[in-house]
């Protein structure tokens, strides 16, 4: 145990029984049965992936989540963006999003069948000074060792965004536009193909947004990967 369990004990994000971030009681209320969305016309598709009408050149491929985001995922993510000090909540949602990802058929034949390599969502630096830390980075890491894939931080954040929250559908797109850039020291991206971290995928316009950059930078495939959905 380290210092910061003593100061902060571990207790249940949602009815805060001390023991656990999720107690066993509450832990039931985790689903794993998450939406499986086109992110091009936002309708059903039994795969998780762009229907096959929705590709264009630059459109993101598909996009795979590990838990819905409900009242229990909103409080355990919003716990692991802002409160640091719950020092051992990155490995119990790193561990939750391996153990349900991993019994994704769909994800695990695409890992299977060609290379790719992981690359997290950026904060603006700016909003990485005020964290100390991008969540969605942490994720990536986690997921890098568990399959040994490499994880690579190949996207910078050149526009401090409006928090997407507040905005609708439309705003959001608007609003992401041009907001990713390929970081300057990353190689081509020739033939690459890439899996996209986050933590929320809502609308899928900010996972949109980064495809595109990469896939204009040559990317082959590129999906989303995210912990919850909403
Ligand atoms: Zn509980
Ligand atoms: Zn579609």
């Amino acid at each position: 145990m380290n210092l910061l369990d003593l100061i902060f004990p571990k207790r249940c994000v949602n009815c805060g029984k001390s023991g656990e971030y999720v107690c066993s009681n509450c832990f039931t209320f985790i689903s794993f049965d998450v939406k499986k969305l086109c992110l091009v016309c936002d309708k059903p598709t039994y795969n998780s992936l762009t229907h096959p009408r929705c590709i264009n050149r630059y459109s993101i491929d598909g996009c795979f989540s590990a838990i819905s985001y409900n009242k229990i995922a909103q409080k355990l993510i919003y716990s692991f963006k802002y409160k640091p000090y719950l020092s051992d909540l990155k490995t119990f949602l790193s561990e939750l999003f391996i153990e349900s990802i991993i019994q994704n058929e769909d994800f695990v034949n695409l890992v299977e069948k060609s290379e790719f390599i992981f690359i997290p969502i950026p904060l603006s630096s700016s909003k990485l000074r005020k964290r100390g830390y991008n969540q969605s980075e942490i994720l990536s890491t986690a997921l890098s060792k568990k399959f040994k894939i490499p994880a690579q931080n190949l996207l910078v954040r050149t526009k401090d965004t409006q928090n997407q929250f507040k905005l609708k559908r439309k705003e959001r797109e608007l609003n992401i536009k041009g907001a990713f850039e390929l970081d300057a020291r990353s190689l081509k991206l020739d033939a690459r193909n890439i899996f996209l971290v986050d933590d929320v995928v809502t609308t899928g316009a900010t996972l949109k947004e980064a495809a595109n950059v990469l896939k204009r930078a040559g990317a082959k495939q590129v999906f989303g990967l995210t912990l919850a959905r909403d």
